[in-house]
């Protein structure tokens, strides 16, 4: 026997037009690229969206088709997502971090059709334009007093573009599994996979994150995304805030310390969200400015590990509650958050810090089991280790155009890569990349571990940990790090302050201090740039 409830499609414009109904007033606010704040409203954003999507149709872009957008978190952005969305179309947000080539070889994948983008990024794309066949026209998101001269195909000023057009538009009605954003993952082995987000899985998303153990939503809650709005969906914000009716403030290009931490002041912004390097260059401002924050409550940190002492400075210093959070973009991309579940309430100092690093428990959405190799069940002790496994609404089925064949295992769940162990209260931990552990005389070292113990010594701004090639252990941890400005590093100090935390024969066999480490398009450490570089280094243990 089947329900009797109304079929009401979880569609992304119905989320837009929820806004403009109950939350019509309240503001988004963003960094312009051109320079000054603009507030606009969510009642505006969905006008404009409206004239946007009618724009899009009378430019000849179908229901399925590819609109790619190489842009920052400004409003226009997000008028975007949902002008394209709200007609049938596919956001394909594209990382203007990656290299150039990767850029062309995912628009050329994606088939985009119109490439929308910031005044940042029109030389990058006048440079690529010849390897862009597909793209048909380009959209600067400015205005005609900024636009540029430039010789991109049909290029056009955003503003004059959708002033061509009026709000006379219905959003498409269609099947809420219809394709709604397309994301590549960073491929840094072989080619980047896209991954297909759906309305559905989109708004599934979005709810579970507004909750008050994920991002805490709220009518009267303020947030700043610092994640971009191409990394994975900005994380939900870009549908969660206006779902919520929450106020949405936008950094645009400027993500330094500094900048962020004007806008977070200015708009007495509550809740943040964003990976781990841009909360380093906000503390590091912060620290050396004398800096305090007046609204900020809670800051989730995710993408990467969120470092024990970022955490502390955080949670100690500046009174704010860290969510550290974990997901990939094959899970929409939100898999697990560190709130504190009520057992645990009265922890307090390192053991609360203890639990605070850990990567969290899972929301309602994701199911996540933790396996060994022959894909048996690993038990929830918080010591072993396995293949961490998930599956949900919102996790990837399958990658665009069938590449990578099957991704699922036998009972359905995706192999996410990572190692993990799960405690019995359900933190999950994540103790590596499968492919970054350091297998020693048959054991594993976290890297993870290591980085997070360096990074705690006051003169260290930045850790990796790569595995080396050592004649008898197989492979040994060479511990990589850049100082904090001002500062040195004596290699056995660290490595004496490290012993007192970590157990000897996890200690890495050498230090080696340098100016920069190598980071990825989506800003995590980019070990195989690292190994490159340590390619003929000789370890002093061997
Ligand atoms: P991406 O799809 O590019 O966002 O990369 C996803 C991967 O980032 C995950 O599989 C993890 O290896 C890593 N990752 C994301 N968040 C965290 C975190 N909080 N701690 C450790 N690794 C993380």
């Amino acid at each position: 026997m089947l329900g009797l409830m109304q079929n009401w499609p979880l569609l992304i414009h119905k989320i837009i037009d929820h806004a403009a109904t109950q939350h019509g007033g309240r503001e988004v606010v963003s960094r312009s690229v051109e320079g000054p704040i603009h507030r606009t409203t969510y009642r505006d954003i969905r006008q404009r969206a409206l004239r946007c999507a009618k724009r899009l149709t009378q430019e000849g872009i179908r229901p399925g088709d590819r609109v790619a957008t190489l842009a920052w978190n400004t409003w226009r952005h997000l008028e975007s997502w949902y002008a394209i969305t709200g007609m049938g179309a596919v956001y394909h947000t594209i990382n203007p971090r990656l290299f150039p080539d990767q850029i062309a070889w995912i628009a050329n994948h994606a088939e985009d059709r119109i490439l929308m983008t910031d005044l940042t990024f029109v030389p990058l794309l006048e440079a690529l334009a010849d390897k862009l066949p597909t793209v048909r026209r380009y959209v600067v998101f400015t205005d005609a007093a900024h636009m540029p001269a430039t010789k991109l195909k049909n290029a056009v000023a955003y503003e004059d573009w959708i002033a061509e057009a009026d709000e006379d538009f219905r959003w498409i009605d269609c099947d809420e599994n219809a394709a709604a954003g397309l994301c590549y993952t960073s491929g840094t082995t072989g080619n980047p996979k896209g991954v297909l987000y759906s309305h559905r899985s989109n708004v599934l998303h979005s709810m579970a994150m507004s909750a008050p153990d994920c991002l805490g939503l709220g009518a009267r809650g303020v947030i700043l995304p610092v994640v971009p709005l191409f990394h994975a969906n900005s994380w939900s914000i870009a549908f969660s805030a206006p779902m919520s009716g929450a106020k949405l403030v936008m950094p645009g290009a400027k993500l330094d310390g500094a900048s962020v931490y004007e806008m977070l002041e200015s708009e007495q912004v509550q809740v943040t969200a964003g990976v781990p390097t841009v909360w380093l260059m906000l503390l590091q401002y912060m620290e050396k400015e004398g800096k305090r924050f007046s609204h900020l409550k809670r800051c989730v940190i995710g993408g990467s590990a969120a470092p024990r002492a970022m955490i502390e400075a955080f949670e100690t210093v500046h009174g704010v509650e860290v969510f550290h959070a974990w997901g990939m973009t094959e899970m929409s991309p939100v898999g697990s958050i560190g709130s504190i579940k009520p057992g645990l309430a009265h922890l307090q100092g390192d053991a609360l810090f203890d639990l605070k690093e850990t990567q969290g428990f899972a929301p309602f959405t994701v199911e996540m089991r933790i396996d060994d190799d022959q894909g048996r069940p690993q038990p929830w002790d918080g010591k072993t280790f396995g293949r961490l496994k998930v599956k949900g609404p919102c996790v990837a089925g399958g990658y665009f155009r069938g590449e990578g064949g099957n991704i699922l295992d036998a009972n359905g769940f995706f192999d996410t890569g990572d190692i993990a162990t799960i405690d019995e209260n359900g933190y999950m931990r994540i103790t590596d990349r499968a492919k970054d552990v350091i297998k020693s005389g048959g054991e594993w070292i976290s890297s993870i571990d290591l980085e997070n113990c360096a990074v705690a010594h006051p003169d260290v701004a930045e850790a990796a940990v790569i595995g080396v090639r050592h004649p008898k252990w197989d492979e040994r941890p060479l511990l990589v790090v850049v100082p904090k400005e001002g500062r040195t590093i004596d290699g056995a100090a660290l490595l004496a302050f490290m012993g007192e935390r970590i157990a000897r024969w996890q200690l890495p066999d050498d230090v080696q201090v340098v100016a920069e480490i190598p980071h990825t398009a989506t800003g995590k450490i980019n070990k195989l740039r690292l190994r490159d570089t340590f390619k003929d280094y000789t370890l002093p243990t061997i």
